[in-house]
């Protein structure tokens, strides 16, 4: 093969847009890699060029074959027009069909790429409502949906990962020290470092936070209302679900 034969024909260009905050990358193998830029922030859209290009390929018995890929070709393969998974029109890419995109393409990019995102928003609404403790089934393109058309949703923000309390069925963060509805101890070293401390009660032994660490509590968790935290330091990413009563609620510092 000869290495400095020009594969690429740059008299054959094919403009792609993209609406998205999002950039994309695409391997077409021998026809190359293909980055599709974002939106900067203010501007309307991104522009990248593709080229025409030739293949060479190998046909056996040391024969070398070629084709040309047009550019047009190459940049609809490159934006997956002919693979429902990897579509990148859903969110936001197309291919222009003079050098700019028109207002007419610009607004049909906007409307797929709506269409898109709802669609992805009412499955993770479903995924939620049916299993609300698994946030990790909630994807990151459901996540990205929500935030570009500024919807509201508790499985927006990224949740720990929760596990159910053995003495009451509530849904607890994973690794807390004290079940936050029943307060029983879930960890006892975490909750022995954190100052909760056993106290016998009519009903048996529950957990009680010493005179310090329930203030503390108190203060950083004016929503709860038992006043027992949750062990992890980072409680602005954590959701709260209410397992025991069936009920959902939401932080007020959602996105
Ligand atoms: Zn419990």
């Amino acid at each position: 093969m000869n290495e400095s034969r020009e594969l690429v024909n740059r008299e054959d260009r094919a403009i792609l847009a993209n609406i998205s905050g999002e950039a994309f990358f695409s391997n077409q193998a021998t026809l190359g890699s293909y980055t599709v830029p974002a939106r900067a922030a203010g501007q309307a859209y991104a522009l990248s060029s593709v080229f025409g290009r030739t293949e060479l390929f190998d046909m056996g018995d040391d024969r070398k074959g070629e084709k040309y890929w047009s550019a047009k070709q190459i940049a609809q393969s490159v934006i997956g027009e002919h693979n429902p998974d990897a579509d990148l029109r859903r969110f936001g890419v197309f291919l222009c069909q003079g050098e700019r995109p028109t207002e007419d393409e610009l607004r049909a990019a906007q409307t797929r790429q709506d269409a898109f995102f709802l669609d992805q928003i009412q499955q993770a609404d479903l995924l939620y409502s049916r299993a609300p403790h698994r946030p990790d089934s909630i994807t990151d393109v459901q996540r990205r949906a929500a935030r570009a058309l500024g919807i509201d949703r508790p499985w927006v923000v990224k949740m720990a990962a929760m596990s159910e309390c053995p003495a009451c069925g509530g849904t607890v963060k994973a690794g807390a020290a004290v079940c936050r509805y029943c307060g029983v101890i879930l960890d006892e070293e975490k909750a022995a470092k954190f100052g909760i401390v056993r106290r016998a009660t009519d009903h048996g032994v529950t957990a009680g936070f010493s005179n310090d660490a329930a203030k503390a509590a108190t203060q950083e968790a004016p929503d709860s209302p038992d006043g027992v935290k949750s062990a992890s330091p980072d409680g602005a990413e954590s959701a709260t679900t209410g397992g025991a009563a069936g009920t959902v609620r939401k932080r007020k510092n959602w996105l």
